[in-house]
């Protein structure tokens, strides 16, 4: 591509150079920087790329896009933007010729509820025949091919790209997971969204954003990029925000809900221990619906697909049917192991309003006591004393016992980890027992359970690893708890 096609509709100036001159490939990480390249220096939060221009010239760029007032002594074309990565994202969109313009792209934002509603999504599309591009926390599907991204949100370079493939396999729906801070970071900034999803907002990630306010604003902003619906969950009090918000704008609001007044409800609502069966009402009329999963969140997830599937002109028959193929989804209330004395269940909940609700779920069809193994995930940047509080009062509360443990403590200090949720335990009055080791800690819930109690293991869900310090250990909790039942026969 030519330099001055990639620059379309970016706002810069040119500090020095030519601008009709090939532009043969993007990197912001120097490393990556080739031959008649462009460079775009971003600061990110550990390093700044303005530092490595010279790198990525040694490499070959001829082009540089940076925000700093740096001279640039090289005999290269140089372009200020006021923020390199928006402009990143500008020329990533030019680059692969603006995929997101010719394909329905599905943005899903909300702090839960986003792979579970994904995954509802993906089969009633399958159902029809149309496949999904899928790029979120489980990674990017398209079709067979399955890979890992770094971020749930990758970096626009990389989503761009991801978007071109699908376009050329073929794609035209996609399904994506949008982080607020991914909105934050202008990563999805040039995407065209014809839909976007609220499922609700509670706190986490307040180590990035502060507030709650600053979270939800980051939030919002998925909801200014639509162009043909915006789709809320009236029954959170963030998504009622939003709703006012959006009422009167383009593009086309559908609520959904259990309590309020909606557009797509959910009524006669009947729950069982492992399945949850309800009459969705739409305004082209109603019907049953069967998901394989039990509690409340579920009936939201899958309301959240059944609004989605319903504004993308899918007929109710095929939304159910769709919703009713999920026999379940790894690491969402998974039952790992059942027999006529116990049941112990993995789950992904890993902040206090998930926790509560996983454990509220449970409760009504636990004959025993409920056991919970959990930690709290070291949170980037910040100390995270009251989420370890929070997370030890919902314990408290909704648990019989807790065996207090590690999740993921990377470079932070593990044992003030659990000392504070510790402390957060005994101010409840909670009953438990802190285990540092997660395999030790998960033997040793096992070990005090007895007939009709359940486990439930929260904070990991579908994942395979724990960080300790810099390392990745395999940590599979599925395989884990069948290895130790064995070992007790
Ligand atoms: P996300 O992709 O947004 O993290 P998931 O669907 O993977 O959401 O769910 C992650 C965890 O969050 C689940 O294991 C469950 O404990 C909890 N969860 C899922 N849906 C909801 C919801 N609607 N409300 C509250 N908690 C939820």
């Amino acid at each position: 591509m030519f330099l001055n096609a990639l620059l379309t509709d970016l706002e810069y100036t040119l500090v020095k150079g030519d601008l009709h001159k090939e532009a043969a490939a993007i990197a912001y990480d120097s490393r990556e920087a080739s031959a008649n390249g462009v460079f775009v220096a971003v600061s990110g939060f550990s390093v700044d790329g303005h530092q490595y221009i010279d790198k990525a010239i040694a490499l070959g760029a001829t082009t540089i896009i940076l925000e700093k007032d740096i001279a640039v002594p090289e005999d290269v074309t140089v372009l200020r933007v006021a923020n390199t990565r928006e402009a990143l994202a500008r020329v990533s969109a030019n680059f692969y010729h603006r995929p997101t313009e010719q394909m329905n792209l599905l943005g899903i934002t909300g702090t839960n509820g986003k792979t579970s509603t994904t995954y509802f999504l993906q089969s009633i599309f399958e159902q029809t025949g149309t496949s999904l591009g899928i790029i979120g926390t489980i990674g990017t599907v398209i079709g067979d091919k399955v890979f890992q991204n770094k971020n749930t949100t990758p970096e626009s370079l990389n989503l761009q790209q991801i978007f071109a493939e699908m376009i050329q396999s073929d794609m035209k729906h996609c399904v994506m997971e949008v982080s607020s801070h991914a909105l934050n970071l202008s990563r999805v900034a040039h995407s065209s969204f014809k839909t976007g999803i609220f499922t609700n907002l509670t706190p986490d990630h307040l180590e990035l954003h502060h507030t709650m306010e600053e979270y939800f604003e980051a939030k919002a902003k998925l909801f200014d990029m639509t162009t043909d619906y915006n789709i809320i969950n009236a029954d959170d009090p963030y998504g009622r925000r939003l709703i006012d918000r959006l009422r009167d704008r383009a593009p086309k609001l559908l609520t959904y809900g259990i309590e309020q007044d909606t557009d797509i409800h959910a009524a006669d609502i009947h729950y069982f221990a492992d399945y949850t069966i309800y009459t969705v009402n739409t305004p082209k009329g109603s019907a049953t619906v069967k998901v394989n999963l039990p509690g409340t969140i579920y009936v939201y997830n899958s309301l959240a697909a059944v609004a989605t599937a319903y504004a993308n002109q899918f007929s109710l028959q095929q939304i159910v049917q769709g919703i009713a193929a999920v026999e379940g989804i790894k690491g969402r209330l998974e039952v790992v192991y059942q027999d006529e004395d116990s049941k112990i269940i993995v789950d992904f909940a890993h902040t206090e309003d998930s926790l509560e609700k996983a454990l509220k779920t449970i409760r009504p069809f636990a004959k025993g006591r409920i056991i919970l193994v959990f930690g709290v995930y070291a949170s980037d940047g910040e100390s995270g004393t009251e989420k370890r509080r929070a997370m030890a009062k919902v314990a408290a509360a909704c648990a019989d016992f807790s065996v207090i443990t590690s999740d993921n403590p990377k470079m932070q200090d593990n044992n003030l980890i659990i000392r504070e949720i510790v402390e957060g335990m005994e101010a409840c009055k909670g009953d438990y027992e802190a285990v540092v080791d997660r395999r030790d800690a998960i033997a040793f819930a096992i070990n005090i359970s007895q007939k009709g109690d359940v486990i439930l293991i929260a904070g990991k869900g579908h994942e395979t690893s724990q960080i300790i310090g810099k390392t990745e250990y395999p940590f599979n909790e599925a395989e884990i708890v069948r290895e130790i039942k064995l070992k007790a026969k």
